[in-house]
């Protein structure tokens, strides 16, 4: 079940919001609604689902919507119209203190110019918001310190703001919002004012993070390989409206319009695609078959190779039609003659790995697991054709069976 249900969330920021809205659902643009009434729309209409634990990111261009849209999940900005579901209660219908409890327990913002106190010590002000709440010195003092431990901060609790990196100062912005212990995190481009190498290590923090805590976060970026990186849902915005979500998988190799083909044309997919994009479903016999079982099989499926499995789907080797058809004449197993060394790669490597591969092998690489399963074979063309964008040969989900 969705933690989050978000439907057909709008935000009119103007005086008379209402006309606005009527104009919208007549289909008119934000740049003509602005032009004629002087309203801005900031989100149009948005609907979306955010599952329990998942990173989603929004993502979009300055001035899209993204941090209109993060404020109006906890009503920092109030909605013109549209529900916000958490577990199954409306945001929307809050009263005041229903939604001071809800921002400290349930969804917590974790901002990029956090104003940390530099009158504070760290720990102190990882304590601030469980002092507000009145917990008591001691308990908050634990709370505090255990946050701080998270995010790799254990000796700095007594040092102040400035001492601190920015990087650094940012990990403390994120403890801070840890300690409330909220089930939701949200992040309004939290990495973007740091410099290219802590932010990869902040990101590479937060999905360590994620993978101990399982918390489920909201993160706004407008950096793409930033989205690509640490999403497990992308929802790319423009002018408040929602282009498409996705896999960032998905949005690479589906691209909804030409506006996210443009978005996405400059990643290179040999980087992002693996040999579980590219597999097929191979052509198998068991050994308990016969050559002439196998020939007749490559000559129905008009293919020149047939791997050898065993019942749990071991791969015991591969099998060319002239192997087979001396098979029949000598009289031996298939398993007597089939060539032991196929190539074999894992699925998650990547294609710009798996084409030195694949061009230096006659027969089809086989992908297998760690046990040696056969999961796919990778034929020389199918690369290619990936390579070039052509989504037909790209396995979305990563099986075999396209
Ligand atoms: P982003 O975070 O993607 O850069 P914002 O959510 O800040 O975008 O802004 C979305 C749109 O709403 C923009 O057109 C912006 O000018 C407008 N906007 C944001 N806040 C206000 C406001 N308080 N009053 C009027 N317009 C606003
Ligand atoms: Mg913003």
């Amino acid at each position: 079940m969705s933690i989050v249900s978000v439907n057909n969330l709008t935000k009119i920021f103007g005086p008379e919001p209402q006309r606005a809205l009527d104009l919208l659902a007549q289909g008119w643009s934000k740049k003509k609604i602005y032009e004629q009434t002087k309203h801005t729309v900031g989100v149009n209409r948005v609907s979306f689902d955010i599952e329990e634990g998942e990173i989603f990111v929004i993502m979009g261009l300055s001035g899209s919507g993204k941090s209109t849209l993060i404020r109006l999940l906890n009503r920092l900005i109030e909605p013109t119209s549209g529900d916000i579901l958490y577990q199954n209660q409306n945001i929307v219908k809050m009263n005041a203190a229903e939604l001071r409890s809800f921002r400290r327990r349930r969804m917590a913002m974790v901002f990029q110019k956090f104003a940390l106190f530099p009158h504070r010590t760290i720990l102190r002000n990882v304590e601030y918001g469980l002092e507000i709440r009145g917990v008591s010195a001691k308990k908050r003092q634990e709370k505090a310190r255990s946050s701080l431990a998270l995010v790799g901060l254990d000796g700095w609790e007594n040092s102040y703001p400035d001492q601190l990196s920015g990087g650094m100062q940012q990990r403390v912005g994120l403890a801070r919002a840890l300690a409330n212990e909220p089930d939701i995190l949200l992040m309004d481009e939290a990495f973007s004012a740091l410099d290219p190498l802590i932010r990869k290590d902040m990101q590479d923090e937060l999905l360590d993070l994620q993978e101990k805590m399982k918390k489920t976060i909201i993160f706004i970026t407008h950096d793409l390989n930033e989205a690509l990186r640490i999403g497990d849902k992308i929802a790319l915005l423009r002018d408040g409206s929602i282009v498409q979500i996705g896999t960032p998988e998905e949005i690479l190799i589906n691209p909804a319009n030409r506006y996210v083909e443009k978005f996405v044309e400059d990643v290179d997919l040999s980087k992002v695609l693996t040999a579980a994009h590219v597999m097929r479903r191979p052509e198998t016999i068991g050994p308990d078959r016969g050559p002439r079982v196998a020939l007749q099989l490559m000559r129905d499926s008009g293919i020149s190779n047939l791997y050898l499995v065993d019942k749990s789907r071991r791969l015991l080797g591969a099998i060319s039609a002239e192997d087979a058809s001396a098979a029949i004449k000598e009289n031996k197993t298939l398993l007597a003659i089939a060539t032991r060394d196929v190539p074999t790669v894992r699925p998650d490597l990547r294609l710009n790995e798996l084409f030195d591969v694949v061009s230096a092998t006659p027969i089809p690489v086989a992908v297998t697991d760690e046990s040696n399963r056969l999961l796919g074979i990778i034929v020389r063309g199918a690369v290619l054709a990936a390579l070039t964008g052509n989504a037909e040969h790209i396995n979305v989900e990563g099986d075999a069976d396209a």
